[in-house]
């Protein structure tokens, strides 16, 4: 279970864009959460995936309660995740190919000899070919990209994913087949999900509920630019 409990969140402290929320999804769930843009929904999953530290209330991921870091989360509670953004986004280092990118959670956890066999396995699964393996991020379309994201994102088979309007950039087509992806995953591993969007129809599509950001929050969702709910 992921559990957030009174989760205060925000840029500096004075000012929260997260004021008390919680929210729980269960062993195997999936989650959407539903608002207009500029609410905090993105903040919100960050503070879940143990990217953003809150300034109050707790976090609890399958029993453990994850708190007092300040930099970066433990790894081993970090590795439970797979995030998905918007904008695809790799890594800083251009020179690396998206073969290598996918495998650098491996890499990094002292994993060397897993990182073929399972880029080898992951590749086909996201519609990446070997020629598009060897390409850098600067050389693939924004779909290419975000398909090496998510293949890096479950290269760790992870327990939880967090996927923050991470459709919101693709056409159709590389969304429907993103969206199997994470569906097929889910099925086979039994992870969790909190989809984040602003898309209504799509969320429901892959999401078991589907909460609103104003529910939560108890306030009217009057945030940003945005146009109201869809
Ligand atoms: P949503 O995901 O609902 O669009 P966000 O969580 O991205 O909302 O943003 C909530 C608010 O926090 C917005 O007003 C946004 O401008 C602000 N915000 C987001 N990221 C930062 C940041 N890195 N620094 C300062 N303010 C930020
Ligand atoms: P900041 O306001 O500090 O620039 P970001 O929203 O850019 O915050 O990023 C916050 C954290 O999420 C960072 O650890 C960053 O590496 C990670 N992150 C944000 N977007 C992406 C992405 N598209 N792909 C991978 N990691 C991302």
């Amino acid at each position: 279970m992921l559990e957030l409990r009174d989760i205060t969140a925000g840029y500096e402290p004075r000012t929260p864009v997260v004021r008390g929320v919680s929210l729980t999804v269960a062993a195997g769930e999936a989650v959407g959460l539903l608002g207009p843009s500029g609410c905090g929904k993105s903040t919100l999953a960050r503070v879940a995936a143990l990217l953003h530290r809150p300034d109050g209330g707790t976090v609890t991921l399958d029993g453990e309660t994850v708190t007092g870091w300040r930099h970066r989360a433990p790894r081993r509670q970090r590795t439970a995740y797979g995030v998905l953004f918007q904008q695809p986004r790799l890594s800083a280092d251009p020179r690396l190919r998206l073969g290598e990118l996918i495998a650098e959670p491996l890499r990094a956890g002292g994993r060397r000899a897993e990182m073929a066999d399972r880029v080898g396995e992951l590749a086909p699964v996201v519609g990446l070919t070997d020629e598009l393996l060897r390409r850098r991020p600067h050389e693939v379309s924004d779909g290419q990209l975000q398909r090496a994201c998510l293949a890096r994102a479950l290269v760790l088979r992870p327990r939880w994913l967090i996927c923050d309007e991470m459709t919101a950039m693709l056409d159709a087509s590389t969304t429907a087949a993103l969206v199997a992806v994470v569906e097929s995953y889910r099925r086979e591993s039994g992870a969790g999900l909190l989809a984040v969007g602003h898309d209504r129809t799509l969320l429901a599509r892959w999401c078991d509920r589907t909460v609103r950001w104003a529910d939560l929050t108890g306030a009217p969702a009057a945030c940003a630019e945005a146009p109201a709910d869809r």
